[in-house]
């Protein structure tokens, strides 16, 4: 239920919205002063031309008085209009703030799972449209709702004052006026929706065009495309057109019934006036108060489609705010001591749930601190999964992991990454210069660090080529870099910390056959102690690796060394025999 969240954040501020509040009513009950100010005076100058005397010094005296009054009250309320802006508009950026501080920590946390459900662009809106869309329910809409009400109750008060005859012909268009807003407001919401759902189509058609211009440009699909989005567009115009058209009924409409209540306040003031039961002065002042209603009343289904509008993103907001954290789960006491690198998996299944996929099979091996292993297999057949139960960005599977003989379970999801040094198949640099993707994880690093690491991922000679060497900016906004060179700088990030386990997942696959050896060199002199699985679809000629592990759709079918696996002649024979007639081919 999202009104829980409402009064949560409502109640953070209270002391703020109180004092709104009052503003808001202190600035009402000023403005409305004014319109009595006004029926005095009317009133004195009427009585001042209907005596015969000579009063003229006491009037000039009485304007005096009325215009000190009039201004002194219209700053007043000025001032108090200003501060309930300062208090209600203040609060509602304040909750705006946290708001987004709150959910993007949540996203964050997120167990990993919940990234592959849900559309990025999807988490992007809520970030932004969604939050912005709450703020303005607790800001323009909190503020307003409480100036309607207030507005509204103040003039009707004094109007009943002046005589509760005349409001009640003056309030008697005002049902009409509330059936008209009413359905009003239940079309402009229809079709504001379908507006913004065509917004949307619109933008992701621009978006999808841009991340796939060098295919659409390729293909010469450039017509195309440009069809596509103008189809699009004709009927978003479609759509705000009918959305100008019903706006434009509302305005003539409104003013229309608020002058019939003028109209009837006349009519049946005047005839008041005539019998003696109000002042001339009463009825203008009256007047002046039915004139104030009008916005109020306008209002009404501009604050009611801001609750509406909030309400439904408050209920997209939750719905991220719902989704679980990754379970904390595991021993902090162990953080202190780094693992020692030992890795067994025992008879491990898993399945994607979503899918159904059984990405891996009873899959057991037993690695010591220090091996390394080369996990080989075709595209699809578990490697990824294998490496991502190990970081623990899965939790359920059946069988056992453990780690230095101790359940995964055991050890927080965070302490198991800080040890194992981990390159997913996927690189990602983020738009910031070279070095500072290479130390990305690290908070304390040295410059030589940096330069020692990306020595030893065959990246530095490069590096030093680019404009600005290890300053330039690579990513998004930097240079466009080959997936080679994203591989290796990707690969100096995960040197950088020595870790007693470094988890390569498929990251050599664009380098060529000598600077992948080179790579592994640098490797095995770097630390002996550390164990490291290097996932690939490709087979490393020369290489020195303790033992190689086949797997095929998730089950492991060999494992053994080199040169057992060899003399076997079962499955990595086979993928031997066909990568050297590749090389030969080519
Ligand atoms: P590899 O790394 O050896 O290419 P993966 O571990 O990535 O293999 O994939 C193993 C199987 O699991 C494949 O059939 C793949 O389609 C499936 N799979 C991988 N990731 C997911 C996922 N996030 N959701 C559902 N199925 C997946
Ligand atoms: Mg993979």
């Amino acid at each position: 239920m999202p009104y829980k969240k409402l009064f949560y954040f409502l109640n953070l501020h209270k002391g703020t919205f109180l004092l709104g509040t009052i503003f808001v009513i202190l600035a009402n009950v000023a403005s409305s002063y004014t319109n009595k100010l006004v029926e005095k005076i009317i009133n004195t100058l009427v009585g001042v031309i209907n005596s015969t005397s000579d009063a003229g010094m006491s009037i000039q005296k009485e304007v005096f008085v009325f215009l000190s009054y009039y201004i002194g009250l219209t700053i007043l309320s000025a001032v108090f209009t200003f501060l309930m802006r300062q208090t209600i508009i203040v609060a509602s950026r304040k909750i705006e703030q946290k708001l987004k501080d709150d959910l993007y920590a949540h996203i964050q946390r997120l167990a990993i799972t919940h990234f592959k459900n849900f559309p990025i662009g999807d988490y992007m809106s809520r970030m932004a449209e969604d939050v912005g869309k709450i703020r303005e329910l607790f800001g323009p809409a909190v503020m307003y709702l409480v100036n309607m009400i207030t507005t509204l109750s103040v003039s009707i008060f004094f109007m009943l004052e002046i005589s509760s005859e005349l409001t009640l012909y003056a309030l008697l268009p005002l049902p009409f006026l509330s059936f008209f807003i009413y359905f009003f407001n239940i079309y402009s919401l229809q079709f504001n929706k379908k507006l913004q759902e065509e917004m949307s189509a619109m933008t992701s058609v621009a978006q999808e065009s841009y991340n796939g211009i060098r295919i659409i440009k390729s293909f010469t699909l450039e017509n195309k495309v440009l069809q596509t989005f103008s189809m699009i567009s004709d009927s978003f115009k479609i759509q705000s057109l009918k959305i100008v058209k019903l706006d434009s009924f509302f305005m003539p409409i409104v003013s229309l019934l608020m002058g019939a209540s003028i109209l009837l306040s006349i009519y049946k003031g005047g005839m008041l006036v005539i019998d003696n039961h109000i002042q001339i002065g009463g009825l203008t002042s009256f007047i002046m108060f039915v004139n104030r209603l009008l916005w109020p009343v306008m209002s009404i289904g501009w604050v009611a489609s801001l609750f509406q509008k909030g309400k439904s993103a408050l209920i997209r907001y939750e719905e991220i705010m719902d989704m679980p954290l990754e379970s904390k789960n595991g021993m902090t006491a162990e953080s202190n001591e780094s693992l020692k690198g030992d890795i067994e998996f025992k008879n491990v299944s898993f399945t994607y749930e979503e899918t159904g996929i059984h990405a891996l099979k009873n899959v057991s091996f037993h690695i010591k601190p220090g091996e390394r292993w080369l996990i080989i297999g075709k595209t699809g057949s578990g490697k990824s999964t294998l490496a991502e139960l190990l970081i623990k960005f899965y939790q359920n599977y059946q069988g056992e992991i453990l780690l230095d003989g101790k359940p995964l379970e055991n050890y927080s999801s965070s302490f198991v990454r800080e040890q194992i040094s981990y390159i997913p198949q996927d690189v990602f640099l983020f738009s910031d210069t070279v070095k500072n993707n290479i130390a990305f994880n690290t908070d304390e690093y040295i410059e030589v660090d940096v330069l020692n690491s990306a020595k030893d991922a065959q990246i530095h000679n490069e590096v030093l080529q680019f404009k600005d060497g290890y300053d330039t900016m690579v990513g998004e906004r930097g240079i466009t870099l080959s997936g080679g060179q994203k591989q290796r700088i990707s690969i100096a990030r995960a040197l950088i910390k020595p870790s007693p386990i470094y988890l390569f997942d498929d990251c050599l696959s664009a380098l060529d056959v000598k600077t992948e050896r080179q790579l592994i060199e640098a490797m095995n002199q770097r630390d002996s102690r550390s164990t490291i699985l290097l996932i690939t679809h490709r087979i490393f000629n020369q290489l020195d690796f303790h033992k190689v592990l086949v797997l095929d759709d998730g089950e492991v079918v060999e494992v053994g060394s080199q040169e057992e696996l060899m003399l076997k002649k079962g499955y990595f024979y086979d993928i031997y025999k066909k990568q050297e007639m590749r090389q030969v081919e080519n």
